[in-house]
């Protein structure tokens, strides 16, 4: 492996003005900590770049932890040389050798290092000569060149690249406050966790589940869920709400069409109370416009006046297709497929209401006082602190 470096660029960040070391600062601890399993690796940092240094380090998993990070726009595996011609010329002809049947290349010397003597043009071409003098079979392309040879020239050293790998983008998690996200097991609530991350917001998942009707297996997956979501932001905090006395006196006492719809107000009522705990200034949840009968306008309308806070719905506007394409790519697809109950699954109701009104809910809700099993479900939350790393020690397939 001739390369030793991963040259790291940030992208959008260097639109935030004053608050860009902030941004910096903090996808810097990111980076650290998702190579943290990586003892060799070192992340270090430069004006507008990061470096992670290699040490030894095989590139392939650590370049995949990586893309994991928002904020970073994208990255190239770098070689690492003096500011010396000699040396420029030397590494540029090993990455040159390093890309397999290139027939064609073009030289790009960028001279960000003023003082380094020789100036960017007469770098290309005094590159372009060597590589040229030393291959055979190869000529230079400046149009559509099979390999470009990039070559920085930084006062910290000079870097040599050929490939630019995609990075996540986005914004680096916690610099956009906090979210409580309400989490099922479905498919579309882990990727409006996903989109809130990628904007820079710091997740905490809330999750309402109903033994014995929903079994220990569908609280497995939200676990597995949440630990695919972690390594997109470091550890989550996952609260589990005992939710069956309530879904079962919600299903007792209101018309079988409206349970869903007062179901959904009593989540909200609860998750709200955990923001208030928990310093949080968001709920989001993974409703889609449409979607379900749960998801109209209506519905939403009177589901949300249960809460002041503002209740983010990054979905609202996608396609079930778009969700699982996300869903795919991001590694929460085949766990949310699980054939497991949820717990809105099993009460469903055949014909759910689909175009409430507040006065109607209201007059439904006036005669039943859920606050006592609300207490009651706050009191006996299960907080769990949910990584990667651990999800992946005691993996599902285990429990079977
Ligand atoms: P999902 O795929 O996220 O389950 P869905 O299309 O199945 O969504 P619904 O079951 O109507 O939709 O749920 C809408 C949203 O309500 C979910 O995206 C999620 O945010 C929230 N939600 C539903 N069930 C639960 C639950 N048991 N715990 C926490 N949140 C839930
Ligand atoms: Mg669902």
């Amino acid at each position: 492996m001739i390369y030793d470096h991963i040259l790291i660029r940030y992208g959008e960040l260097g639109l935030k003005g004053k608050n860009r070391h902030l941004f910096i600062d903090q996808l810097h601890r990111n980076l650290k900590n998702v190579l943290a399993p990586f003892p060799d690796v070192k992340v270090s940092r430069a004006r507008d770049r990061m470096y992670v240094v290699l040490n030894g380090q095989h590139p392939e998993p650590v370049i995949r932890a990586c893309q994991k990070v928002f904020g970073i726009y994208s990255m190239s595996l770098a070689m690492k040389v003096e500011n010396k011609e000699e040396a420029i010329k030397a590494g540029a002809l090993k990455a040159l050798n390093n890309a397999k049947d290139a027939k064609t290349f073009k030289v790009n010397v960028r001279r960000a290092y003023k003082k380094f003597p020789v100036s960017s043009q007469e770098m290309n071409r005094l590159v372009g000569a060597h590589l040229l003098k030393n291959t055979t079979g190869i000529s230079v392309d400046v149009h559509e060149p099979d390999v470009e040879i990039r070559i920085e020239i930084r006062e910290n050293g000079t870097f040599i690249y050929s490939e630019v790998i995609d990075g996540a983008r986005g914004l680096p998690v916690g610099t956009g406050g906090k979210t409580l996200l309400m989490l099922s097991g479905g498919i579309d609530s882990p990727v409006a966790g996903y989109l809130m991350m990628k904007r820079g917001v710091e997740v905490e998942m809330i999750h309402f589940h109903s033994p014995p009707f929903t079994s220990e297996r569908a609280k497995q997956k939200v676990l597995d869920l949440t630990g695919v979501l972690s390594q997109y932001g470091g550890p989550i905090t996952l609260n589990i709400v005992p939710f069956t006395k309530l879904q079962q006196k919600i299903f007792r006492e209101i018309p079988n069409r409206y349970g869903m719809t007062v179901m959904r107000r009593v989540m909200f009522k609860i998750a709200e109370k955990v923001c208030e705990r928990r310093g949080i200034l968001s709920i989001a949840t993974g409703e889609s416009l449409g979607q379900v009968a749960s998801q109209t306008m209506a519905s939403m309308n009177v589901i949300n006046e249960v809460t002041n806070l503002p209740v983010i719905r990054p979905l609202v506007a996608f396609d079930k297709e778009e969700i699982v394409n996300i869903a795919k790519k991001i590694g929460t697809y085949e766990i949310s497929i699980r054939p497991y109950e949820d717990c809105c699954t099993i009460f469903v109701p055949s014909s759910p209401v689909t175009n409430p009104t507040r006065k109607k809910v209201n007059a439904l809700e006036a005669g039943v006082d859920f606050n006592e099993e609300i207490e009651e479900a706050l009191r006996n939350i299960e907080v769990l602190e949910i990584s990667h790393a651990q999800t992946q020690k005691q993996p599902f397939s285990d429990l079977l």
